[in-house]
């Protein structure tokens, strides 16, 4: 008997199955199922034009045998054959498809963890068997054959018995070795488990033998094992069903059963599209954060199914980063299954799928939020600070699309609102969007620079997360309304009539100030009257770009470039405080320095600011207790 040698491509990509010490060995048996799938596919659209060939749904089914004691695993179908040639031709040759990504050297270096990620076909049986062994009978041949290989020497193919048309593929299990457990592709349960995970939703029946335990006629205690055939798949997969057909908890067991998370799904999204490129999809917006969301182990994407056969777990060029929260799957028949990792990125009908997801969530995340708002409260919380991170990121390349989505705790409703709901309630003399930043809504409330814009009645949005206020410089203008921070320089308020005063009384605490300010040299770029404090004696504002909150954030970034605020140490000049500074400075500059040290201290400590010295601080509270 001639033995045949494997065309040199083919014997690369055998030689590094054979060697690969690839974890997910496993997807052999989805690469076999799915060419028995399609060997039955081929039968059925046969059928559909050809009248001689009855299509019945229940004479075609794929069934996965195990034989532990002789080491043998069968992989059997009905579906359309192999002749002698196509044996030759089929196994002989590695598919074309596949082939593309092995050409390149570099693939195939790092290699094993492609395997997983795409269809390698057949040759996947050689990653758990010494010897493969295919038996065959095509559709309207009479006689059938037998082809079996070792792995790289070459391949044999002989006249062999076989009654019906189809195709048997017989692995002979790899023995143990130190690392690896081979006894697994022989076991029944975990067999069932490979089958559900990768191959659950493929259309016909996968039978397997199932051995179960039964109490034995006639007997009270006894128990005797019986083999019952079981189909192991589940065929259709839900997201090919009619969405009238499905409840709120089937999608719910869905999501369990995928281990999307541990909470329950807030939303779920099941899309069918049937135009330019076709698709199913079930999305979910999850209700709670998982616990690794903001590290770096947590991984954005979709589950891509090609027509039922899973191809990857997480396929990330499916997911904008600002929806990197959203869970799922996605089916099309428009996608080989022999894609690799690198294509698919370039994809174009992946691309179209993408656009069309990304506009999907946007508008469910926007009809949730106009009808459904305790429910977007809650996905607020839990992924609000990644849609800001959104804004941000790139650029701002994708504000737009995001920043309706926005909210952010208001003064005067004292809940969450959206930056059109603050435009739309802004008298006619606000000028700017305000915004206050801090540790908390209540730190917030009590900071002395909101007391000017409270007064006038304006709302201000309060800013808690770090990212708020980039994202918000990022963003730069809401409906042509500039955000303003209360605590900046000019807060584009027009002061009233009874307070205009406070130019000439300028020129007259030029001096003062100017002594102030030298006090402070390097610490604050200016002393000034305040126009904003009300109650208070003293605060802080800024020049410029960078916000006292910023300059937190900075420091405590690992790249530390110690970027400053310029700061404004602001008296109110109708303080009692600024009486006794005035008398002072007629009569003790010492004194001066020590209350302008003091209020300067007071306004770092309102800011929750560091101070540089608190011993010389309450060393200064102690000289005015005396
Ligand atoms: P692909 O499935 O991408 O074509 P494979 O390596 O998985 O690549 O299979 C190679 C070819 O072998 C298939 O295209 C098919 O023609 C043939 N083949 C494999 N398994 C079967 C089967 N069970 N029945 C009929 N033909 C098969
Ligand atoms: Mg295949």
């Amino acid at each position: 008997m001639e033995t045949k040698q494997f065309q040199a491509e083919s014997k690369r990509l055998l030689e590094m199955m054979i060697n690969s010490i690839y974890s997910k060995r496993e997807v052999f048996l989805r690469e076999l199922i799915s060419n028995a799938s399609d060997a039955i596919d081929k039968i059925y659209y046969k059928a559909l034009t050809d009248d001689s060939l009855r299509f019945d749904k229940d004479s075609y089914y794929i069934k996965v045998v195990a034989d532990k004691e002789n080491r043998t695993l069968k992989i059997l179908d009905t579906g359309i054959g192999m002749t002698k040639d196509d044996l030759e031709n089929n196994l002989g040759i590695i598919a074309k498809s596949g082939s593309l990504a092995f050409k390149n050297e570099n693939e195939i270096k790092d290699g094993h963890d492609i395997i997983g990620q795409f269809g390698v076909g057949f040759y996947a049986a050689f990653m758990v068997a010494d010897v493969v062994t295919v038996i065959s009978k095509a559709l309207g041949s009479d006689e059938a054959n037998k082809w079996e290989s070792k792995g790289a020497q070459g391949y044999t193919i002989t006249p062999h018995e076989k009654e019906s048309v189809g195709t048997e593929i017989i692995l002979k299990i790899h023995e143990n070795t130190e690392d690896e457990n081979y006894d697994e592709f022989l076991d029944e349960y975990h067999l069932k488990t490979i089958i559900k995970k990768y191959s659950d939703f493929i259309r016909y029946p996968i039978k397997m033998d199932v051995t179960g335990s039964r109490p034995k006629e006639g007997s009270e205690d006894e128990v005797e094992d019986y083999i019952e055939e079981q189909v192991v798949n589940s065929m259709v997969p839900i997201w090919k069903k009619n969405k009238n057909e499905l409840t709120e908890e089937d999608y719910e067991k869905f999501y369990s059963e995928k281990h999307y998370g541990f909470d329950k799904p807030l939303k779920s999204l099941h899309i069918t599209v049937d135009g330019t490129v076709r698709y199913n999809a079930i999305l979910f917006i999850p209700e709670n954060m998982p616990y690794d969301y903001y590290s770096k182990e947590y991984e954005k994407g979709l589950e891509l199914y090609s027509n039922g056969v899973l191809i990857m777990n997480k396929c990330s060029d499916l997911l904008p980063d600002y929806f990197s929260f959203v869970k799922g799957m996605v089916d099309s028949e428009d996608l080989s299954l022999n894609i690799s990792r690198e294509i698919l990125q370039h994809d174009r009908q992946l691309k179209l799928i993408a656009k069309n997801i990304n506009k999907k969530i946007k508008s469910e995340l926007q009809s949730l939020l106009k009808n459904e708002r305790e429910k977007y409260n809650t996905f607020y919380k839990s992924f609000g600070r990644q849609l800001k991170y959104g804004v941000y990121s790139d650029f701002g390349r994708d504000k737009e699309v995001l920043q309706d989505l926005l909210m952010f705790y208001s003064s005067k409703e004292k809940q969450m609102v959206t930056l059109d709901e603050y435009v739309s309630r802004m008298p006619e003399e606000q000028k700017y969007i305000y915004y206050a930043s801090g540790e908390s809504n209540e730190r917030i409330e009590k900071l002395p620079q909101t007391e000017l814009v409270s007064e006038k009645g304006f709302e201000i949005l309060y800013f808690t997360e770090e990212i708020d206020e980039f994202a918000i410089k990022m963003l730069m203008t809401y409906k042509e309304k500039e955000f303003k921070s209360v605590s900046s320089g000019d807060l584009g308020i027009e002061a009233d009539e009874s307070e205009k005063s406070t130019e000439s009384e300028d020129q007259d605490n030029k001096e003062l100030f100017e002594h102030m300010k030298n006090v402070l040299t390097g610490k604050v770029k200016d002393v000034r009257i305040s126009k904003r404090l009300k109650t208070h004696p003293v605060c802080l504002s800024t020049d410029g770009e960078v916000s006292i909150e910023m300059e937190k954030i900075l420091a405590a970034m690992p790249d530390n470039q110690n970027i400053k605020a310029d700061k404004i140490l602001e008296i109110n000049v109708n303080h009692d405080v600024f009486k006794s500074l005035k008398t002072a400075f007629e009569t003790d500059k010492e004194k001066v320095n020590l209350y302008t040290n003091l209020l300067y201290s007071q306004a770092l400590l309102i800011e929750g600011l560091p101070i540089a010295d608190p011993v010389e601080f309450t060393n200064d509270i102690c000289k005015v207790m005396v």
